[in-house]
């Protein structure tokens, strides 16, 4: 086991290192053939790809086949540097650092990015509980200077809407737990309340600020807020403070190293920086090790380019 960088670069020299790695943590010594899941397979080509054993199957693959490396030309060394450097990275890595870091192309940098932030995704349906704290954050940098700075009266409302309806996220998080975070392309009390009720269990107790989205007498939740416009933060022991710090790190993140991201895109990023924060309690090679239990995620670059990203 490797603690850091330096370590995984010199445990796993070359390619059949990784590669046998990959094997290891992929099937922990028992070969599973992607296409049929039967499990046993020969060895073949000297342990670089193997051959499915089923009569019906009998399909050649090789380690990386069904995963987000699957169909790529990049050695298998390369993915898992890229791997390592944007799980361990606090606020993300740009395609063009990654590219000169590992040696890629920008593009390759930019697709094997995308491709491991599927593996970051947060699956689990386990329903947030107990203490939960809602906010918005809004990633439209752009429309923000029209009225940043202005006094409070000389705020056109459509001025602020236009950017709501862009770049708008909403954090949930547990206090002393995990976050979601959910894109939201139309930022409407809708929006808020399908993401708070696929991600919070019901009777929780939600804090918020004391926005209109979240005034809804039909909610099962036990609301409480803090009225941040009269510059109260803290009351008693409500406050969105987690889900504040959360946001501003997502926010710098995404103005400081990608500078721009498409809309499109915006739940990828969401989840990028919510697996970060959710595995903050562990090591960076820890968290390496168990994102690789995601790799069997294949997105193909038409799905990328294309609007088939599912939330
Ligand atoms: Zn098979």
């Amino acid at each position: 086991m490797f603690k850091n960088l330096r370590e995984l670069i010199s445990t796993m020299p070359d390619e059949k290192t990784c590669r046998d790695y990959l094997a290891k943590e992929r099937w922990n010594g028992v070969i599973i053939c992607p296409y049929c899941q039967h499990d046993k397979c020969y060895v073949i080509e000297g342990g670089k790809r193997f051959k499915c054993a089923s009569r019906e199957c009998y399909q050649k693959f090789s380690v990386v086949t069904g995963t987000i490396m699957g169909a790529s030309n990049l050695p298998v060394s390369k993915w898992l540097m890229a791997i390592y450097l944007l799980t361990s990275s606090k606020k993300g890595i740009s395609s063009y650092q990654l590219a000169r870091q590992i040696g890629t192309s920008q593009q390759s940098g930019w697709f094997m990015l995308h491709r491991i932030r599927l593996m970051m995704k947060n699956r689990s349906t386990t329903l947030l509980s107990g203490i939960i704290e809602a906010d918005e954050t809004y990633l439209s940098r752009k429309y923000r200077s029209d009225y940043k700075g202005l006094p409070p009266q000389e705020i056109d409302y459509n001025m602020k809407n236009k950017i709501k309806n862009k770049g708008a996220v909403i954090g949930m998080a547990e206090r002393g737990g995990e976050v979601r975070v959910k894109a939201m392309f139309d930022n409407n009390a809708k929006n808020v309340w399908q993401a708070i009720n696929e991600n919070v269990k019901p009777v929780s107790e939600l804090h918020t600020d004391e926005s209109n989205l979240y005034k809804n007498d039909e909610q099962p939740y036990n609301r409480k807020h803090v009225t941040h416009y009269k510059r109260e933060w803290v009351k008693g022991n409500v406050h969105v403070n987690t889900v504040e710090n959360f946001g501003s790190v997502m926010k710098r993140g995404v103005y400081g190293i990608y500078h721009h991201i498409s809309y499109k895109h915006l739940q990828c990023y969401a989840d990028e920086y919510s697996y970060r924060y959710n595995s903050r309690k562990i090591t960076d090679a820890e968290r390496f090790t168990i994102s690789l239990q995601n790799i069997e995620h294949r997105l193909t670059y038409n799905e990328l380019i294309g609007k088939k990203i599912n939330q």
